[in-house]
């Protein structure tokens, strides 16, 4: 029985957030504990069933996921790493491992240190020189120098929104069983495109990723081609690696390197054309046209993304700017029910509105992580609804609503993200039944879009300020598109050959 050692790290790093995930900010899943976990779009899940499937036995290490933040703790990244590289020696010593296929994010970066993926890669490869080593990777990878010289193949998430977790995983699972059953020799090829692209740009149900997109699949369809992805890196992370890419992984160099830089050039052709796919205005707009909109009688709810702080791009989530100006505007008494505002990373506060419902309380909030992009909140106000232990988070925490000024915010004891309108509804609020929804997001979840009559994206302040032009990079390679407007591009030129091929 063959034996496949599988592993997984998802984060994103957004090093313009001053918060450093650590162990708190994860959830890690250890051992044969995961068999009990699959989920549906899951790229491990995707990655094991396949494994399983073929009579394989699947060797599970570590797999650790959080909402993205900012960068890494050193010191719980080295734990973990070390832990899934102990786990792979002992797996090999009681029978020798005949692959490695392990879930990758792509965009996880340690704080002091640099790239998460990079460096367990380098290890298993030289722990494990001669065994096919693949991986899943996230869309929004940003694919470095160590990661291409030290895997056999990679292939990324084809949907923005993200719902081909699952298919990816088992597309990363094809290639080992490829390289383990059929002699499948993989090679692989990187270029580089200098783009930096929000993933509000980038979505793959509007054009131009759903072309680009729809020209992988075409592509994969070809012969001796394994794979092809556009990986999307990420902006928000100020680092020398940053750039979109294409990787292709096929049956010779010359198929991939040929197709590689066809289809980074068609990339390079359309980067004009990447812009925001929902309405999106300035903050001040952004709310003059939501209350112009509920005045009108317009069907409601409608969304308002506070964009500049989306925990789910890794934003501190504590933001106070987009809310102050809510709070402040006279026409959120004119509503019929509150704005409902999700909502505030700040563990104090929440902690401070446990055992108070029904009672009014004056409170401090936001601004504790991110203290220079806005100032913390102090208001007077009536603690509507307090839950423990919410657990539909993947870190349980505590969860309050505050209601002041006409606005109900929940406040959040971890660094939750917004994507479901169950956190609202939990707390005793349906987003259904509100006149203006707010959630720190980027472009709308299918959950929450599902209840919006109309979305429109603010362009707040935060660590995921969509204005890039504006962002203080120092470390990104340039010229890069659109920091750099006029610049040649040829890409051939920007193929990377792999180190030991
Ligand atoms: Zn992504």
């Amino acid at each position: 029985m063959k034996r496949v050692l599988v592993a997984s790290l998802q984060h994103e790093s957004n090093s313009f957030n001053p918060i450093i995930a650590g162990k708190n900010d994860f959830h890690v899943t250890r051992g044969a504990e995961i068999f009990n976990k699959f989920k549906e779009n899951d790229p491990v899940t995707g990655i094991i069933k396949p494994l399983l499937a073929q009579g394989y036995e699947v060797i599970p290490t570590v797999f650790v996921g959080g909402v993205p933040n900012g960068e890494v703790d050193y010191n719980f990244y080295m734990d973990i790493k070390n832990e899934i590289i102990e786990m792979a020696k002992k797996a090999n010593a009681e029978k020798p491992l005949d692959a490695i296929t392990l879930a990758l994010h792509g965009s996880m970066r340690i704080k002091g240190f640099g790239e998460a993926e990079g460096y367990l890669l380098e290890e298993l490869r030289e722990l494990f020189p001669n065994i096919p080593l693949f991986s899943s990777l996230d869309m929004h990878t940003t694919m470095t120098e160590r990661m291409h010289n030290n895997c056999d193949g990679f292939v990324g998430y084809k949907c923005a929104p993200h719902t081909d977790r699952y298919e990816t995983g088992v597309h990363a699972a094809r290639m080992t069983i490829a390289a383990l059953e059929n002699g499948f020799h993989p090679y692989s090829a990187w270029v580089k495109v200098p783009i930096l692209i929000a993933g509000e740009q980038s979505s793959t149900t509007v054009e131009p990723m759903k072309g680009l997109t729809e020209e992988c699949r075409r592509t994969e369809k070809e012969d001796g081609i394994v794979a092809a992805s556009y990986l999307m890196g990420f902006p928000w992370a100020d680092n020398e690696d940053s750039s979109c890419a294409v990787y292709v992984v096929a049956d010779s160099q010359e198929k991939a390197d040929r197709e590689a830089v066809r289809l980074a050039q068609l990339m390079w052709s359309k980067k004009d054309e990447f812009c925001f796919q929902t309405e999106t205005y300035h903050e001040q707009e952004a709310i003059d046209v939501a209350f112009k909109a509920v005045a009108n009688g317009d069907p409601l709810p409608i969304y308002l993304s506070d964009s500049g702080d989306n925990p789910t791009a890794g934003s501190s989530s504590d933001c106070t700017g987009f809310l102050k100006l809510l709070m402040e505007d006279k026409r959120t008494d004119s509503l019929k029910t509150p704005v409902l505002y999700g909502g505030i990373y700040d563990p104090e506060a929440t902690k401070a509105c446990k055992g108070k419902v029904g009672q009014e309380i004056t409170l401090t909030f936001g601004a504790k992580f991110d203290t220079v992009t806005t100032q913390p909140i102090t208001a007077t106000g009536t603690v509507k609804a307090y839950i423990e232990n919410w657990k539909r988070s993947s870190i349980p925490c505590d969860l309050a609503l505050f209601h002041s000024c006409g606005v109900d915010i929940v406040l959040a004891q971890a660094h939750v993200g917004y994507m479901t309108p169950d956190i609202f509804s939990d707390l005793g609020r349906e987003a259904k039944d509100a006149d203006i929804v707010v959630c720190k997001l980027g472009y709308l979840t299918e959950q929450q879009s599902a209840i919006a009559k109309r979305s429109i994206m603010a362009l707040s302040k935060g660590s995921t300020n969509e204005d890039l032009k504006t962002l203080p990079y120092t470390k990104v390679p340039r010229p890069i598109f659109p920091l750099d407007e006029q610049f040649p591009y040829c890409a051939e030129e920007n193929l990377i050959a792999k180190k030991g091929n």
